[in-house]
């Protein structure tokens, strides 16, 4: 009979510890719930501007509820370049549901890794990619590059890491903290026929959409011929309220782009030393692009400005 009690108490605490458990369980998942970013009605999107004196690209994304989205970050030895990034991730209790690494290069995908390596208490949810180019085709194409840490060290997180992806051209995530995203272009084969530096030109460009607006990111995309396959299929989706200039400015998109794109705001994530190019390097069109911008009645913004702030809809 005692032995009968005894099983009986027993099951009944086990049955109280698991429902206790289970109630912990979900309050956590509410706390940590999609459905609150879902609810995001406006997005401040902020770019940082270099803290050393090369180009670099940063930009961070929250919601007005709740949620944060990286795109790119800077170099990883750059202690003011890791640490934008990070005071912002602190913010959002240390948690980044998106993390857009538009391409390989040290400029872009450096706070990342650093990140990875040296902070654990860091959860990032979801990291996105271009299709990432073999090293030996991206050593041809920019036989001037010698240091290909950057590359290498990101493939290997990729292969240990499943949360990280590669995207291709017409991949669409619906919810990223309450955007859609969707992918315009990613490195495939024909950029190794018709483009020359197949990294920068195989960067991902992609439009994230609130429920008024958009922001269009084109990543280090330089090559006029991109801009005219990028307008043969999909000027449709081109316009966008705010866009950020390829390749720091320095680019040959055709100049009829920014009438599709038609936007209120362009970043152009370059130092003085190009945007006002006071060398007058004869190839640095940022000076260019920006008059173009601003005879269209469009605000443009440059590492001078930075950190800058802008809300989205
Ligand atoms: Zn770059």
């Amino acid at each position: 009979m005692k032995r009968i009690i005894l099983v009986v108490l027993l099951v009944i605490i086990i049955a109280f510890g698991i429902a206790t458990y289970d109630s912990i369980l979900n309050k956590n998942e509410m706390a940590a719930s999609p459905d609150a970013k879902e609810e995001n009605s406006s997005w401040t999107i902020t770019e940082y501007g270099s803290a050393g004196e090369e180009q670099m690209m940063s930009f961070s994304i929250e919601g007005n509820v709740d949620g944060l989205v990286i795109v790119d970050g800077g170099y990883e030895n750059v202690e003011g370049d890791v640490n934008n990034i990070l005071e912002v991730i602190k913010k959002h209790n240390n948690v980044v549901d998106t993390w857009v690494v538009t391409h390989l290069d040290a400029d872009h995908a450096g706070v990342f890794l650093n990140i990875m390596k040296n902070h654990p208490e860091v959860t990032i949810k979801n990291v996105y990619t271009e299709n990432i180019p073999e090293l030996e085709k991206c050593k041809a194409s920019t036989p001037w590059e010698v240091d290909w840490s950057t590359y290498e060290d990101f493939v290997r997180f990729g292969t240990e890491n499943e949360n990280i992806k590669s995207l291709s051209e017409g991949d669409i995530i619906e919810d990223v903290i309450g955007l859609n995203l969707e992918v315009l272009w990613s490195y495939y084969e024909w950029v190794d026929t018709y483009s020359s530096n197949i990294l920068n030109n195989g960067a991902l460009i992609f439009k994230l959409s609130g429920n008024e607006e958009s922001i269009l990111f084109f990543a280090d995309v330089q090559d006029e011929k991109v801009g005219n396959e990028l307008i043969r299929k999909h000027q449709d989706k081109l316009k966008a309220d705010y866009v950020q200039i390829g390749h720091h400015g320095n680019n040959s998109m055709p100049d009829e782009i920014y009438d599709m794109i038609n936007p209120k705001v362009a970043f152009i994530p370059a130092p003085n030393w190009i945007f006002e190019n006071p060398n007058k390097v004869a190839w640095y069109t940022a000076e260019k692009i920006r008059n173009l911008l601003t005879e269209k009645g469009v605000t443009v913004y440059s590492d001078k400005d930075c950190p800058i702030s802008v809300t989205m809809k």
